[in-house]
């Protein structure tokens, strides 16, 4: 099965070239309807999870959803580059197909790495809608507020400001967790599914940061995690509280 590249009676590799590249555009298509139809998948049991409150399955899913949204992206990067590359080919021009496409996906990813939440998937219209659906189910009269909350995401509180959502999650952190590399606070369960996700190292998904986190890097924050009681206790939201009524 090793050699798929049969150089034929052509004399030349570049038929069965072009044969590989429609086939790996194929691929392409075919992840890509893989993603579209998880993120189709999620959304609808989103609602379902949120009629029966339960919250922790819900920001597993939410995590869920932005890996699919990184995956289509990602997708996009390579079928971009593959169509450069197809082109120059096309063309008559001879270069290193792999190290090519290779220098031009490192560029797109590590632009995309440095792009804040907001730009990833508040932006995102599946991502949009798998919140919209969530947001609908407590609130079918309220039009639901933006996603990118930065503006309020921090509450000062002492003589510090600090952020008492994950910014993997967008919640309230859960079992915060503190990275003892750079510092930076995440829900328990949401950098543990990333960092396993990533044999075992990923990088900080805190926008900016240039840090990577392993599972022994990470420590429990009770501090914080007082906090974030202390902030749900002293909430005077009422729609806060109807997020809140299911909590012990
Ligand atoms: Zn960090």
């Amino acid at each position: 099965m090793s050699s798929s590249r049969s150089r034929g009676s052509l004399g030349t590799s570049q038929y069965s070239e072009r044969r590989e590249f429609d086939s790996l555009f194929r691929d392409f298509n075919e992840m890509s309807h893989f993603a579209v139809r998880g993120i189709t998948f999620a959304t609808e049991a989103a609602t379902d999870l949120e009629e029966a409150e339960e919250q922790e399955e819900l920001n597993q899913l939410d995590v869920i959803v932005r890996d699919y949204i990184d995956l289509e992206n990602k997708l996009g990067f390579q079928r971009t580059a593959l169509n450069n590359l197809k082109i120059r080919f096309d063309a008559g021009h001879k270069f290193d197909l792999v190290e090519n496409y290779e220098t031009q996906l490192d560029d797109a990813l590590n632009k995309y790495e440095t792009k804040s939440e907001n730009e990833k998937y508040f932006q995102n219209e599946n991502y949009i809608e798998f919140r919209q659906k969530i947001w609908d189910v407590n609130h079918p009269d309220e039009t639901m507020p933006p996603l990118d909350k930065e503006a309020d995401d921090e509450i000062v509180m002492g003589r510090q400001k600090e952020s008492l959502y994950c910014p993997i999650t967008t919640l309230l952190l859960e079992e915060p967790v503190t990275s003892n590399v750079c510092k930076h606070t995440f829900s328990k369960d949401a950098i543990m599914q990333l960092i396993r996700r990533n044999m075992n190292s990923v990088p900080c998904p805190m926008t900016g940061c240039d840090k990577y986190i392993m599972e022994h890097n990470l420590q429990p924050n009770k501090r914080i995690e007082r906090k974030v009681e202390q902030y749900k206790a002293h909430s005077e939201d009422p729609m806060d509280d109807v997020e809140y009524t299911n909590i012990e």
